[in-house]
């Protein structure tokens, strides 16, 4: 399917509409997830616009794993995570809801993940007191 350039993650990276950034350079962008699973739910996303892995050049794939591996290791100091899940859904069938390729990176275990995947907006003012946290750990 062509990529949708009115999807909610195009949007941000146009500056269109707001996010709680904890990182960016020239290939990607990391910011809070408004619907975390556990406290410090970060996502990671490519500049280039692309819906799952499958459509991604092979060097947005590699700048993303870049930048997920700063995202895991300031969450993981920030917030004291003694472990970290990191996942990516591809395609509305695996669970996928926003087409815009991302990895999900969460201070937790899977067996403890706590919310349902984007089921419950949080706390701005929570989200950006913990992305403060974070954004001194990198
Ligand atoms: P997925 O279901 O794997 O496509 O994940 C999409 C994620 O994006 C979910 O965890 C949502 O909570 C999150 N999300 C949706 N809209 C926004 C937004 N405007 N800002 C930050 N996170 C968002």
């Amino acid at each position: 399917m062509a990529y949708d350039h009115q999807n909610i993650f195009a949007k941000i990276l146009r500056g269109d509409i707001p996010c709680i950034k904890l990182y960016e350079d020239e290939h990607t962008l990391s910011f809070m997830d408004i619907m975390p699973q556990a406290d410090g739910h970060a996502l990671v996303i490519p500049k280039e616009g692309a819906e799952t892995l499958l459509e991604l050049s092979d060097e947005a794939a590699a700048a993303c794993a870049r930048t997920t591996k700063k995202v895991a290791a300031a969450v993981k100091k920030a917030l004291g995570a003694p472990g970290i899940v990191v996942f990516q859904l591809n395609g509305p069938a695996a669970g996928q809801t926003v087409p815009h390729y991302h990895v999900h990176v969460l201070p937790s275990s899977l067996g403890a993940l706590g919310q349902g995947h984007a089921s419950r907006m949080e706390d701005p003012a929570k989200l950006q007191a913990i992305a403060e946290k974070i954004k001194a750990a990198f």
